[in-house]
């Protein structure tokens, strides 16, 4: 019996299709969407039993910041105001990102979230999403499989948890409407919205590679109902050419201690792609893996050399 293939979604109190204010009108998901890995019940499935009290230990208070931020995102949408300002003016934004940085966000981007990434069953205020980058500490993630990486990651899920819900305060005291959704526990697939907003790519690991930090970062969302946000699409995205490097580097697929990351990405029915098997992955990252992480060349920050190498070869 896999028991993340039956518990898929949160229970009811920390969902924010339950606190959703009667008289908004959501976004839903569409049919073809997917639906959530809630990744601690992946790790109780797999991994011995040492492994789980060590992980537990390792995450335990970062796990819990993150449960009880999820909880406030979720029942703090009904503050929402009832008519929310729609229009917001160069110097507010300014504000507004200058603020998020001063909490530790590291990169903004906006972008519409397309209804397949949303989680199936999932509802969003709006479809208008800021979305946020938030770097780990490299070389914390570069001694992995490590307690002190293992313990980087949530960390940063659980201060990005934090990070969302004052940002959303912020923006409710200034009169608009907004529903966080934080790293863990979130209602959209973060990855592939924040390369719709240029964040970055997705690289062959599956994780989103941005040129100033490569994949040492976690994602979370807020969705904004203002019309005037300097809103990307995929089409503006300038880092594609990851892509096609992916397939002369494959370096996280030798790597990969469980043969976890295809070599060849599959395209789901969907026809999106799944970059990795969670069932193979499990067991090691249970045991401090993020291999794909620090194997990954744009680790080191050097995107700008690598394009430049890759392009005049
Ligand atoms: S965490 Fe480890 S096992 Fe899982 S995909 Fe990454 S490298 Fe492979
Ligand atoms: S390690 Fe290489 S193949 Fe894997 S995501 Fe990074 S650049 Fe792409």
């Amino acid at each position: 019996m896999k028991l993340y293939r039956i518990i898929r979604r949160p229970p009811f109190f920390l969902r924010s299709s339950y606190w959703m204010p009667k008289r908004e009108n959501p976004v839903k998901s569409s049919p073809n969407a997917r639906l959530p890995i809630i990744i601690p019940t992946l790790l109780i499935q797999y991994g011995s039993l040492k492994a789980k009290l060590i992980g537990f230990r390792t995450v335990v208070k970062s796990l819990w910041i993150s449960l009880k931020e999820m909880y406030k995102s979720a029942s703090q949408l009904k503050k929402s105001p009832e008519e929310g300002q729609k229009l917001i003016d160069a110097a507010t934004l300014q504000e507004l990102e200058s603020y998020a940085k001063k909490l530790g966000i590291s990169k903004i981007g906006y972008t519409k979230v397309n209804p397949d990434f949303i989680y199936r069953d999932f509802d969003i205020l709006t479809d208008k999403v800021m979305i946020l980058a938030m770097e780990m500490d490299r070389d914390a993630i570069k001694t992995n499989p490590s307690e002190k990486a293992t313990k980087e990651i949530w960390r940063t899920y659980s201060v990005l948890g934090e990070t969302v819900n004052k940002i959303a305060e912020f923006l409710r005291n200034k009169g608009y409407k907004c529903h966080p959704s934080p790293a863990i526990g979130g209602d959209i697939m973060t990855v592939p919205v924040a390369q719709d907003a240029g964040i970055g790519v997705v690289g062959k690991n599956g994780i989103l590679i941005a040129p100033e930090f490569g994949p040492s970062m976690r994602l979370a969302a807020i969705f904004l109902d203002v019309d005037n946000l300097p809103i990307k699409t995929i089409e503006d995205n300038e880092h594609l050419w990851v892509r096609d490097f992916c397939e002369t580097c494959n370096h996280c697929v030798k790597n990969c201690p469980g043969k976890a990351i295809y070599e060849e990405t599959k395209i789901m029915k969907d026809g999106y792609p799944k970059f990795i098997d969670a069932e193979k992955c499990a067991p090691f990252f249970s045991k401090n893996c993020s291999k794909c992480i620090s194997n990954c060349p744009f680790i080191m920050g050097n995107y700008y050399k690598i394009k430049e190498t890759y392009f005049t070869r």
